[in-house]
């Protein structure tokens, strides 16, 4: 099964993401991740991309078509994967269409989690993440605290507010979803297999809505 999720910075894509890679065993493809792995190692990508994660903009597409085309050709996403965080433009998306046609792949679902702007920013202005990129836990100071302050539970690294997940940052990138993502809801929207969940309700009843979808 593959599975596309969509919604705003902050929706809970990549807490869904972990509930759906621990129950049945799909690959996360975050695209947020692999650019912050590039960006950590200083590759020549990661240097290119920087500059426009740190501003709140979007890598090129062409950049992040590149990345997807490789990424799913490897043998591990022959278990199902969940992009999250791509596709981001309607360009991506129809560069995305294009390349499941030529490796013959589907996607079976389409999962569009909801929530308000006040909640958006809440959630992630308290958002802390390990820094440990194998790692890469991410925790919340008002929903979801590690037992001991600024320590992750998992790994012992430090926790980190990530350079984009400041207010101003944040105010920036919900502008940049809203006039360039929000148009692929209409763009997906209409098919068999595109599905809104509500994502302002407690996590288990977001995860139990996404079972349903998924079963
Ligand atoms: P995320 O963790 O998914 O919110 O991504 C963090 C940042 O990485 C975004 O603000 C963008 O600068 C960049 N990024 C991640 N995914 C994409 C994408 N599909 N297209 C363009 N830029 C992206």
């Amino acid at each position: 099964m593959n599975v596309i999720l969509l919604g705003a910075p902050g929706a809970g894509k990549g807490t869904i993401s972990k509930h759906l890679v621990d129950k049945y065993s799909m690959v996360q493809i975050s695209t947020g991740d692999i650019l912050r792995n590039e960006v950590k190692n200083q590759t020549e990508l990661g240097i290119k991309a920087k500059s426009f994660m740190d501003s709140g903009d979007l890598v090129p597409d062409e950049v992040i078509l590149g990345i997807i085309e490789n990424r799913i050709k490897e043998s591990d996403c022959k278990r199902g994967f969940i992009m999250d965080g791509f596709p981001r433009t309607i360009a991506q998306a129809e560069g995305f269409s294009d390349m499941v046609g030529r490796n013959n792949l589907v996607i079976d679902a389409i999962l569009e989690l909801e929530a308000d702007d006040d909640l958006l920013i809440k959630r992630l202005t308290s958002r802390r993440t390990c820094s440990n990129t194998n790692c890469q836990a991410i925790y919340n100071v008002l929903y979801q605290p590690p037992a001991k302050e600024g320590i992750c539970d998992k790994c012992g690294s430090e926790l980190i507010q990530r350079s984009d997940e400041t207010e101003e940052a944040i105010t920036y990138r919900l502008k940049t979803y809203y006039e360039k993502t929000q148009p692929l809801i209409d763009y997906y929207n209409g098919g068999s297999n595109y599905h809104k969940i509500k994502a302002d309700l407690p996590l288990d009843e977001i995860k139990a809505s996404v079972d349903s979808i998924i079963k």
